[in-house]
């Protein structure tokens, strides 16, 4: 299989971090949080995939929805006013269950063509509203909203930009609420304060009336797990609507309990124009991504029919495979799912407090089941693990040699995002191999 793979697959980023010389690691078959690859060795997946597995692995109730569909009606396409009992059934679920009058879903493949449809959306919405000139976008820095070419320019990730000509001049950015390494310190006001005061400043370099929307996610994922002080986001979507900016919540990570809750905007007390979310809808079982859209967006872009009059769609949007699988997790979160993973996430943040004492332990932080540390040589003047000895590959790999899937990020980051079934002893086994695996980083 390593043959082979290093012959013909293309590893989409991997490829390009040296993966390939090392060979693929494969996985075979998995069950709860557990994995076990082509050797048979089993590990625990802190990670659920690629923070999407919520539901955990081998789910039988998933698997039968699935196998049920497929024998019934395998396809059908969202087109040309068709449709199928899946799809409708859980667009109608999602909407009751969405904050406020996000009441529309739109139903893409993934969370990079979610967000694509979002940028359709809204050009569209400011054209129909006979404002064309607002056209020019803002995201955050350290932000992640997929890899679409439209999406790595909203993407505040320099790996994502190189050689494609992103971001595109109508794309903009503001820097991240970052409290580990914010210039103006850790000071929950101060961070609000200094985001809000650069958006501001954003708003009036490219002109109040230029501006379509606004990316945010609630906690930013791929940058790093970087969590805002709350009320931040609350305080951005305030701004947002005083200049009538449309206000986009990419919670392709943080939805579907990741954090707690079903949507972290409910939370956070907000409801935005748009919300993009994909990865726990299905929980990983098939590709989906959902977009919800307001009332008040819909009124404008729909003909009221349910037809939106945007010339935007694809053969999978909708799947009826896909949207048996999610209201097959849809009543796993609300017959148990979201209550383990508020219960798993609590040990989780405490087994991660507790490496604070470990040398390398600068910062840990997090919500629910989402979390990271972040490892420094100096504790005092946060200095970062060099860069040269590619903290993040050794990491990784001496975590998957203690039986630990986690994500390591270039600066030195530890992601944990385990599936919300993880039991307590689960987690405190991921805990003591990170700690393993901590001490040996040191020698
Ligand atoms: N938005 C956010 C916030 C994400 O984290 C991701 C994926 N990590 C995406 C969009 C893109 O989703 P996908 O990989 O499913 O295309």
């Amino acid at each position: 299989l390593i043959e082979l793979d290093r012959a013909h697959l293309i590893h989409p980023v991997a490829s390009y971090r040296g993966h390939e010389k090392l060979g693929v690691r494969v996985l075979k078959s998995a069950s709860g949080a557990t994995v076990t690859d082509a050797t048979g060795r089993q590990l625990l997946d802190g990670f659920a995939g690629l923070w999407c597995v919520n539901a955990g692995y081998g789910h039988e109730s998933i698997v039968q929805a699935a196998a049920r569909q497929m024998r019934e009606l395998a396809y059908a396409t969202g087109y040309f006013g068709l449709g199928s009992e899946p799809a409708i059934r859980l667009a109608a679920e999602l909407a009751q269950r969405a904050p406020g009058d996000l009441n529309h879903v739109y139903f893409s493949l993934g969370g990079s063509d979610a967000v694509d449809s979002t940028v359709r959306f809204v050009r569209y919405y400011w054209h129909a509203k006979g404002e064309p000139r607002r056209d020019q976008f803002i995201s955050i820095e350290q932000g992640y909203h997929g890899s679409s070419t439209v999406g790595a320019g909203l993407t505040a990730l320099p790996a994502f930009h190189a050689g494609f000509g992103v971001p595109y001049d109508w794309q903009h950015k503001i820097p991240s609420p970052y409290p580990y390494r914010n210039p103006v310190g850790e000071d929950a006001a101060a961070i609000i304060a200094s985001s809000l005061a650069a958006l501001e400043a954003k708003i009036e370099s490219v002109g109040a009336d230029r501006i379509a929307s606004f990316y945010a996610e609630p906690i930013q994922g791929s940058g790093g797990v970087i969590v805002p002080p709350r009320g931040w986001i609350k305080a951005l979507r305030d701004l947002c609507s005083r200049h009538g900016i449309l206000f986009i919540a990419d919670e392709v990570i943080t939805g579907f309990g990741r954090t707690g809750p079903l949507f972290a905007c409910s939370e956070d007390d907000i409801v935005p124009d748009f919300m993009t979310t994909a990865k726990g809808l299905t929980s990983g079982y098939a590709p989906m991504g959902a977009v919800f859209m307001s009332d008040k967006v819909y009124d404008v872009i729909a003909d009221g029919a349910g037809n939106a009059a945007v010339g935007h769609g694809q053969t999978y949007s909708g799947h009826p495979v896909s949207a048996a699988v999610g209201l097959a997790v849809l009543n796993l979160y609300e017959d148990g799912l979201l209550d383990n993973g508020v219960r798993a996430g609590r040990r989780l943040m405490a087994g991660l407090e507790s490496l604070r004492d470990h040398p390398l332990v600068g910062d840990v932080r997090g919500r629910g089941m989402l979390a990271a540390i972040e490892l420094v040589i100096d504790k005092e003047k946060k200095i970062p693990l060099p860069a040269a000895a590619d903290p993040s590959r050794r990491i990784f790999d001496r975590a998957w040699e203690n039986g630990l899937v986690v994500r390591a990020f270039a600066q030195g980051v530890i992601g944990y995002a385990p599936p919300l079934c993880c039991t307590e002893s689960e987690i405190d086994a991921m805990i003591e191999r990170t700690r393993k695996t901590l001490d040996q980083t040191l020698d």
